[in-house]
């Protein structure tokens, strides 16, 4: 028998491992809830109600339906090991540190008893050092990157595999489908929505991406991270668009996943080490206020409401909201990304540790430290009507609302004080 482990893959259309495993024939479909993640996560995680919205579906479409268990990836193998002939396993590669310590651990127990561990290229068009320098060395700045990701993409790197067509080649088994009670958790108030990959949300993107009022960009984030959509079948559509400005953003996407890949020191620690020497001030009560939208400046206030309470969040605002953070508040990047890490409907480790570090500017390819965004100013580009803070801040106009935690001029010339004082270390 051969296994196919679903993680961050959840679909059955064009899914690489899935595709290689059902031409194997007499497959057993399981995914894991694993304990070493879910312990983190609060009772009414939308994520995981995500994640099992998606394993519903899964059961559905399978022939004989997917094994659902709860526990550590190591010992629910032992006991497949156990209970079946197992010959192989095959999934897709996840290349999160976490991810990486775990698959090696499983793969070492499988090759332990004789068995293959097969794992497939499905989340990224390309990965590891399949765009790295002419020197081989990975590129650390984004233009020249995409520049090469570019050169080497070829159309039939975007054809699908046709893993919907092979779903007879499961086997039946009676292991039981767990509910989200049964994993200790309970359905969020917090949907995900779904994605637009229209032609007309691409024609109108580069005008409308920085305005957060409209809410006119893909929504593409959540689907991408727990894989209910392709990504070849997403950049095969967005490539042929005659405004790139799209299929970038999805480019930007795998430079960050390749940075993780290349340097994953940089979760917990800066990309430029220098920046380690920045005193944070990581005032309590300032991140209590940044977190809760109670800072006195709208558009940080607008967004990190819309976060409590959606999980969504346009880029332009995170950029604002996690500038504010550190330059204006002088609060470690970690915490805030931290942050972002419960709350993000999308939350992806490499994508939110690259923009944080950006934001940061100890991070690659990062705007220089000088360069503070003035939050007002942004409001006044971004939303100029006001339309968007109105929806998020119903007492902006009252005396319930609070005064500005902080000035943002002064802030900034603290922020640079402090910034320079670590840079001449
Ligand atoms: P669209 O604007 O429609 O873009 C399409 C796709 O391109 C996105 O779904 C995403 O896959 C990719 N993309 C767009 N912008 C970026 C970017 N700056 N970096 C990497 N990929 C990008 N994105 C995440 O997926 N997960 C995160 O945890 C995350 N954390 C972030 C933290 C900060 C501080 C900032 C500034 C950005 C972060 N982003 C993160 C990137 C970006 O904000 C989101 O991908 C985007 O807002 C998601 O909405 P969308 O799908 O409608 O995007």
């Amino acid at each position: 028998m051969t296994v196919f482990w679903f993680r961050r893959d959840l679909r059955t259309a064009d899914n690489a491992g899935l595709f290689h495993a059902l031409q194997s024939g007499n497959v057993l479909p399981i995914f894991i809830f694993d304990p070493n993640i879910l312990s983190e996560l609060p009772l009414e995680d939308a994520r995981v109600t995500f994640i099992h919205d998606l394993l519903e579906k899964l059961n559905r479409q399978l022939r004989h339906g997917l094994a659902v268990f709860m526990g550590d990836p190591l010992e629910v193998f032992g006991q497949l090991i156990e209970n079946h002939s197992i010959t192989n396993v095959y999934c897709n590669s996840d290349y999160e540190p976490y991810a990486l310590r775990r698959d090696e651990a499983i793969a070492h127990l499988l090759a332990s008893k004789g068995i293959g561990f097969h794992s497939f290229k499905d989340q990224v068009i390309f990965e590891r050092d399949e765009i790295v320098k002419d020197d081989g060395l990975p590129y650390v700045v984004y233009t020249p990157y995409s520049k090469r990701w570019f050169e080497r993409f070829t159309p039939d790197m975007t054809q699908a595999y046709p893993s919907a067509d092979l779903l007879e080649h499961t086997v039946n088994h009676d292991y039981p489908f767990l509910s989200l009670a049964d994993i200790g958790f309970e359905r969020s108030t917090i949907s995900v929505p779904d994605y637009d990959d229209s032609i007309q949300m691409m024609d109108r993107y580069a005008q409308t991406r920085n305005f957060p009022a409209p809410d006119a960009t893909s929504n593409l984030s959540p689907h991408l991270r727990f894989g209910s959509v392709s990504v070849r079948q997403m950049v095969g559509r967005a490539i042929n668009h005659p405004d790139k400005t799209f299929v970038k953003e999805l480019v930007w996407r795998e430079f960050f996943m390749n940075i993780l890949w290349h340097f994953p020191h940089t979760v917990t620690r800066s990309f430029r080490p220098e920046y380690d020497h920045i005193r944070w001030v990581n005032n309590k009560a300032h991140f209590e206020a940044w977190c809760n939208g109670m800072t006195g400046y709208p558009l940080v206030d607008a967004g990190m409401r819309q976060l409590l309470h959606t999980g969504r969040m346009s880029n332009r605002v995170r950029m604002v909201v996690a500038s504010f953070l550190c330059k204006d508040l002088l609060i470690d990047w970690r915490w805030g990304e931290a942050w972002f890490a419960q709350k993000l409907l999308d939350y992806e480790q490499s994508s939110n540790v690259g923009n944080w570090q950006w934001a940061a500017g100890s991070g690659v390819d990062a705007a220089p430290y000088f360069r503070v965004f003035n939050p007002v100013e942004q409001q006044r580009k971004f939303d100029p009507d006001g339309e968007y803070v109105r929806r998020w801040i119903p007492e902006l106009n009252s005396l319930d609302y609070p005064a500005p935690i902080v000035d943002h001029a002064q802030a900034r010339i603290k922020c640079l004080e402090v910034y320079q004082v670590a840079l001449k270390n």
